[in-house]
């Protein structure tokens, strides 16, 4: 007997670069590989302190490093076939604007060979008004206006800003006519409802088809009912949602109730509901993820066996397209 085998990967892999490879939709190449013997031992360290460990670097690195650190993500992504990558890229009062000298230079650099698209995280938030001086000079460089509304939280700053950070993030995009995205429900805890906040301003600010959301993985501890309301409203604001497996599979454990769950970006159930969803690396060889090296197969794998997502075609659309629509391309 010969028996007929396929191997899935093959023709996954196949179909992504007849769609013209890969998109890595949220990464964030200006803090990548920066991993060395003295700053290795903080990637233990929680979130909100991390926010804050790549400043020794940020302080003392050149214009030219940076663009070194940026060429070595774009050549390991140009390696695997990538056709698209949007990043964020600090802009504060420690790195002040060499990360947006250094965009424009990789982005001349690389003309032809892959689009890319420039977002701003305000990293230090938004509540202080020497980071929102810094958040405006980004806001002009920036194709895409980026938010990090956790920032401005009970957990770094002990009050709850979050909808304030969203309002200017909101106001600022409008102002410069530029999409959104947003770093949000990234803890996997049931007590975070953001992306609901989120949706809420996309729709007070008129921001339809203008959204993406990258995480969205507290809905996942949340109960069912609230879970079908979040995914319907994500469809209703064509908001699309960048999963980042291996950025949050690592989500700590918590004695709260929730329903069981694996730590990722609900897709299982977001698909069928209808929801866009892209893929994106996130942090690469950096203070948060130090064994993270960019390889978007591995993303791609983390998220299908997370969630037992099988579909071949659905997968493709995740792996290129979706991403395209994320970062606006088309
Ligand atoms: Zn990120």
């Amino acid at each position: 007997m010969t028996w007929k085998q396929i191997d899935p990967k093959q023709i996954l892999l196949e179909k992504i670069k007849t769609n013209g490879g890969w998109v890595n939709a949220h990464t964030h190449i200006d803090r990548s590989y920066i991993i060395n013997h003295k700053n290795y031992a903080q990637t233990e360290d929680p979130l909100h302190l991390k926010w804050d460990h790549p400043d020794e670097f940020k302080a003392r690195v050149t214009v030219d490093e940076i663009v070194g650190h940026m060429s070595q993500v774009i050549d390991n992504q140009l390696a695997q076939g990538v056709q698209a990558l949007g990043s964020f890229i600090d802009c504060d009062s420690i790195v002040k604007d060499k990360n947006l000298k250094a965009a424009a230079i990789v982005r001349d650099r690389y003309k032809g060979q892959l689009e890319l698209k420039f977002i701003h995280q305000p990293i230090k938030g938004l509540m202080d008004a020497e980071e929102r001086r810094w958040f405006e000079e980004a806001a002009s460089f920036v194709d895409i206006i980026g938010g990090l509304p956790e920032h401005d939280s009970k957990i770094k700053i002990g009050v709850d800003k979050k909808a304030e950070h969203l309002d200017i993030l909101f106001e600022t995009a409008k102002r410069h006519n530029k999409p959104l995205h947003v770093h949000i429900d990234q803890l996997n805890d049931p007590n975070q409802r953001d992306t609901e906040l989120l949706i809420q301003k996309t729709r007070e600010y008129d921001y339809k088809s203008k959204v993406s959301a990258i995480h969205c993985i507290s809905i996942a501890a949340q109960e069912k009912s609230y879970r079908e309301r979040i995914y319907k409203e994500l469809v209703e604001q064509d908001i699309t949602v960048i999963a980042c497996p291996s950025a949050w599979i690592d989500g700590r454990r918590s004695e709260t109730p929730a329903p069981t769950h694996n730590s990722i970006t609900p897709i299982d159930e977001m698909i069928p509901a209808g929801v866009r969803v892209a893929l994106g690396t996130d942090d690469i060889s950096d203070i948060y993820k130090p064994f993270s090296d960019g390889d978007m197969w591995t993303e791609l794998r983390f998220l299908l066996e997370a969630t037992h997502t099988y579909d071949i075609d659905r997968l493709v659309e995740i792996a290129t397209v979706n991403g395209r629509r994320a970062l606006f391309l088309d």
